[in-house]
């Protein structure tokens, strides 16, 4: 489906799938659990799924002579600690606006984790006081004309890497992998569980599983809080990538599929069940998520096999997305393990 778009590569090659046997056992064994490691899918500062969306706008920003990336998150934003890296990479600057976006006091937030990494590959790194927002935001904006009046060029990456053209590409590539590793295996996934916030790891999902008639079996977990605006940037980006991959059918809202009980008490903020789901984890398999999405995201599987959402027999794909770095932002919360 991607054969005429222009990839830059950033990662390894497909990421490795594992079966998650303890965990599957632990929760009663009807239901089968893998993981699809996209945290380990390349050496550019412990990866994540950034990257795989970068690798399909990197051609574009090259082509436009920009001299300097610029792009935006809250202040442990996964995302922009990539950016950072492939900046590095490709020998640009890279100017970061780190917004407000989790209320959060560990005294040590905004010096550990993403944002330490970020400063140690050489970004020019802004803390702002903006709240959460998944849109468009005026500081973004702001960065990019200060760049300009310096002199510099700017090419300018969204949130997330979403809202761009490119944004859902990636993550068409997932699906296609996840199609070719199925056949080596010898089955395919009846479900694959994604997190969601700014969208287009899930809407790019939705567009490659679309092809083999999946795409209600993506379930994205929201980790957003604010899961209208995410649903409508999903289908938006879906619709956008559907029309730029020619998948030749329409994509409807019916085929959003986001839980949004899991993102509580608010985003970045993790709940008890969300600490217990990271623990288990943990304890079961080694594999470490994160109090922002990962930990979400595995609080909504479990619970959802828990309750019975997937018939017995059911193998579901858990897509590990990155992340681990933010855990040190939240060394009070788990001081005691
Ligand atoms: C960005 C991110 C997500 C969410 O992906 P979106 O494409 O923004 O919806 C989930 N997990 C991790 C670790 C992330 O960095």
């Amino acid at each position: 489906m991607l054969e005429k778009f222009e990839r830059y590569p950033l990662t390894f090659g497909p990421t490795h799938i594992e079966k998650l046997e303890r965990l599957s056992q632990h929760l009663g064994g009807k239901v089968e659990l893998y993981a699809k490691r996209e945290d380990c899918n390349s050496g550019l500062a412990f990866g994540g799924n950034k990257l795989r969306k970068l690798e399909y706008i990197v051609p574009d920003a090259i082509a436009s002579n920009a001299d300097t990336l610029v792009s935006i998150g809250g202040v442990q934003s996964n995302h922009t600690r990539m950016v950072a890296a492939v900046a590095a990479k490709i020998g640009m600057k890279c100017r970061l606006v780190q917004e407000s976006w989790v209320p959060h006091e560990d005294a040590i937030y905004d010096r550990v984790g993403n944002i330490l990494l970020s400063r140690v590959m050489g970004a020019d790194v802004r803390l702002v006081d903006e709240g959460f927002d998944i849109g468009i935001r005026q500081s973004w904006e702001e960065a990019i004309a200060d760049v300009k009046a310096k002199g510099g060029k700017p090419y300018a990456i969204p949130a997330g890497a979403s809202v761009h053209k490119y944004g859902g590409l990636g993550y068409v590539g997932f699906a296609e992998e996840v199609r070719a590793q199925e056949k080596e295996l010898g089955f395919a996934f009846d479900y694959i569980v994604v997190c969601t916030v700014t969208g287009s790891t899930h809407a790019g999902m939705l567009v490659g599983f679309a092809k083999d008639g999946r795409e209600r079996k993506v379930i994205g977990i929201d980790a957003s809080f604010t899961p209208d605006q995410t649903k409508a940037q999903v289908l938006d980006i879906a619709r956008n990538t559907a029309a730029l991959v020619e998948l030749g059918r329409e994509i409807v809202e019916d085929d959003v599929v986001l839980i949004e009980d899991y993102a509580y008490p608010a985003y970045g903020v993790p709940s008890e069940a969300t600490k217990e789901a990271i623990r288990l984890c943990a304890r079961l398999e080694g594999m470490i998520t994160d109090p922002v999405y990962e930990g979400k995201s595995m609080q909504g599987m479990i619970d959802l096999v828990n309750k019975g959402y997937f018939p017995a027999g059911s193998k579901v794909l858990y897509a590990h997305l990155g992340g681990a770095p933010a855990i040190n932002g939240y060394a009070y919360t788990f001081r005691n393990g």
